[in-house]
């Protein structure tokens, strides 16, 4: 006898090899980014992605933000409380006619009851039902007043539970249920195309901050080819929670030099490029691997 193997036995084997190189083989294009010889690639030549974004639709955002980025032709995603729309109504819906992102970031901006403020309405007496519903009401109001679908998503203060104790959960497979995207807040690190959880995409502090303090983290996304995803709240020349004017400029300047390559979108439009590209690799590398 040639082999000591009986037929099923032999194609019981060649199975299992063949399901081990799938899982060991296939998820090859998701575990490296551009530095390690990922094949993910940027639009254009481009070697990493910036988009500005913005939370709780302060009034300063449309009375000095959106004449800044319309004069440089640049779009931002702005994540909106519908009551603070309210109160600039007709410059929200310029903002949107001028192809600003609005997005998401509840009805009633409910943090850890910590904060004082948000005691009423803490995340700790939250249920997962209940934030669901706040999220779709947001959105219901958000169309309403702009006539916009919004696909993205901040976490209010970047907290992503509700509950507390043992009764605690994640509220992030909600957001990733309703949602293209959703942000956090006071990241420590850009977002790896490769990688990256969409429904928990980071959020790195643009407050308060000198372009001199930002170009640090715009070099080492552009090392590593990342999405750096930058939050701010108020826009202006001065003040807490405020993403300064200087810096902006000195920054927008910086991304539209050709020579940087740097790709400065809104979150939505640059989240459906990674998820293409994502596609598109997974498909490219299943059939390398039927050859
Ligand atoms: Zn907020």
């Amino acid at each position: 006898m040639n082999s000591i193997w009986l037929p099923s036995t032999r194609l019981v084997f060649f199975r299992l090899v063949k399901i081990i190189i799938i899982v060991c083989v296939f998820p090859f294009p998701f575990c490296f980014s551009q530095n390690t010889g990922s094949p993910f690639v940027w639009p254009e030549g481009k070697h990493m992605a910036i988009s500005l974004s913005f939370d709780d639709g302060r009034t300063s955002q449309v009375d000095s933000g959106m004449a800044l980025f319309d004069q440089f032709g640049v779009k931002a995603t702005f994540y909106v409380v519908p009551s603070a729309v309210k109160q600039r109504l007709e410059g929200w819906k310029q903002a949107a006619a001028n192809g600003h992102e609005i997005g998401n970031h509840s009805v009633n901006h409910p943090c850890s009851g910590n904060f004082l403020w948000s005691r009423t309405r803490a995340l700790e007496d939250y249920t997962l039902k209940k934030m669901r519903d706040e999220l779709m009401e947001c959105n219901k109001q958000i169309l309403e007043l702009l006539g916009v679908r919004s696909e993205v998503f901040a976490y209010p203060c970047g907290a992503t539970f509700i509950g507390r104790g043992k009764k605690t959960k994640s509220y992030v497979p909600v957001v990733a249920d309703i949602f293209l995207t959703g942000r956090g807040w006071l990241d420590e690190a850009p977002n790896d195309p490769s990688y990256c959880d969409f429904a928990q995409l980071t959020g790195m502090e643009s407050d308060g901050k000198d372009f001199e303090q930002i170009l640090p983290l715009i070099e080492t996304a552009r090392k590593d080819g990342l999405w750096l995803v930058l939050a701010g709240h108020e826009i202006g020349h001065s003040g807490s929670q405020t993403t300064r004017i200087a810096m902006l400029k000195k920054l927008i300047a910086y991304a539209q030099d050709p020579a940087n390559g740097i790709w400065i979108a809104p979150v939505g439009e640059i989240a459906k490029y990674i998820k293409a590209q994502r596609k598109d690799l997974y498909s490219k590398a299943y059939s390398e691997w039927r050859k």
